[in-house]
């Protein structure tokens, strides 16, 4: 059963989406604020499948919550929730490792289709590959792209949503330089010349699993000026 944190401080709020979650098959856990969140999820057991996040919450906000929890090396897939509007949270909530996001006020049934699509990796029985998921070999890295899994030197690293979307679209377009601004529209949906650094901050991750000298990258190579190219 998928183990889902919810992260919510208005409390109708949280409930409803208990409520829902719990009648779609999943255990729920429900924090009120930021400090609890964190407390909840660097607890080594039991491990959750996704994290709903609310940005605005008292004690430490979900920003901060993001950050910590990345800093810890846990990519559980996030679903950040941001207030209506607010382009800057969202894009915020992206650079420091959200998976997807859903302005508030939303439809339940949007929030639900996204929490399927983020726990998909957890669920795929990888009974025949689905046509475009075929591995990948970059250097000594095998990437699975239907279990979000690097097979590396170092052992497995799992991969969250958007890190292995941006890996498979520079792998697409092998050899050739992709611009920041068809990755920022094709990996994450949104506008090219949207101001962010979300893109190159996902290179930092991808290298750090890829490249057997992260700071002198040889298979994600930056093009200056214009974004990004795949050797394998
Ligand atoms: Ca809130």
């Amino acid at each position: 059963m998928p183990r889902i944190l919810i992260v919510e401080d208005e409390a109708h709020l949280a409930e409803g989406l208990q409520f829902n979650l719990e009648a779609e098959g999943h255990d729920v856990v429900v924090a009120a604020d930021g400090g609890a969140a964190v407390e909840c999820l660097l607890q080594p057991e039991p491990r959750f499948d996704l994290v709903i996040l609310d940005l605005m919450l008292p004690v430490l906000g979900g920003i901060e919550v993001l950050r910590r929890i990345r800093a810890s090396g846990d990519y559980v897939p996030v679903l950040v929730l941001t207030a209506m509007g607010d382009a800057e949270d969202r894009v915020r909530g992206l650079e420091e490792g959200a998976d997807d996001y859903l302005p508030k006020p939303f439809r339940l049934g949007e929030l639900l289709a996204r929490v399927r699509g983020l726990l998909r990796r957890r669920r795929w029985d990888g009974v025949s590959e689905p046509p475009g998921l075929e591995p990948a070999q970059i250097g000594e890295v095998t990437a699975h792209f239907d279990r979000l899994e690097l097979d590396t030197p170092n052992g497995v690293v799992n991969l969250t949503t958007r890190e292995a979307g941006l890996l498979r679209a520079l792998v697409d377009s092998e050899g050739v330089a992709v611009s920041r601004g068809e990755l920022l529209e094709t990996v994450w949906g949104l506008r090219p010349d949207t101001r962010t650094r979300v893109v190159d901050s996902f290179v930092v991750r991808l290298r750090r699993y890829i490249e057997p000298d992260p700071s002198r990258p040889r298979h994600i190579v930056s093009v200056r000026g214009h974004g990004y190219r795949l050797v394998r």
